[in-house]
Parts: C-alpha cells; sequence; structure tokens
C-alpha cells in the first residue's frame, strides 16, 4: 500500500461523520421504546458493544448495513478505507461518495456482478 498522501485523505472526517450519522439512524430505527437513549455523546460509549447486543434485533437488511458501515469506519480508522478489497487498487473518491460503504473498485464490483 503506497504511503503516500492520498486525495481521499482530507475527505476522511467527513465520511467518517456521516457513516456514524447512519450507524445513529439505524440503531434509532432499531430501537425498542424501553430502551436508553443513544442519541448525543452516550452513543460513543455504548457503540463498541452495542452490535452485539442489538444484532439480534435488527432486520437482515439493517444488519447487512451495519455491518458495512461497521468495516467502513474501521478502514477509516486503519487508514485502509477507499482501498479495494480485491485488488488493493485505491477506489475512486466519486465511487465512494456515492456509496460511502463501498469496499471494491467497479472492476471488480462487476466481476463479483458476474459471479453471481
Ligand atoms: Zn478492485
Amino acid at each position: 500500500m503506497k504511503k503516500s498522501k492520498r486525495e481521499i485523505d482530507s475527505h476522511l472526517p467527513s465520511f467518517r461523520s456521516q457513516l456514524t450519522l447512519l450507524r445513529n439512524e439505524i440503531i434509532k430505527r432499531n430501537q425498542v421504546p424501553e430502551d436508553v437513549d443513544v442519541s448525543g455523546d452516550e452513543t460513543d460509549l455504548v457503540q463498541g458493544t452495542f452490535i452485539v447486543e442489538m444484532s439480534n434485533k435488527l432486520s437482515a437488511r439493517d444488519h447487512i448495513a451495519m455491518v458495512k458501515i461497521d468495516k467502513s469506519i474501521e478502514k477509516i480508522d486503519n487508514n485502509t478505507y477507499g482501498i479495494c478489497d480485491e485488488c488493493e487498487e485505491e477506489i475512486p473518491l466519486r465511487r465512494l461518495q456515492a456509496n460511502l460503504t463501498c469496499s471494491c473498485c467497479v472492476l471488480c464490483a462487476e466481476a463479483a456482478e458476474k459471479r453471481k
């Protein structure tokens, strides 16, 4: 992997906050009314264990979305966000902006599509 500064670097803080927002939306959507409110600063505290406790309650679709979001946030923290899972090429910034949790480049996505 290249160590040089990438174009995407300056966008990472914004990507990260957008992903966190998406994550909070899913949590809120799946929240049962009796549960504690996870809005605001408390969210950061519960995030680590939340997925384990919540995963059974999430709808299948939200669960998949949640896993993708978590993976993307993890990648941002590991500085591997925007790198294709398959070929390790950089994913174009515009593609990421269109789909924040995108984990592979156009070519690999097309190849995966064909394998289905
Ligand atoms: Zn690729």
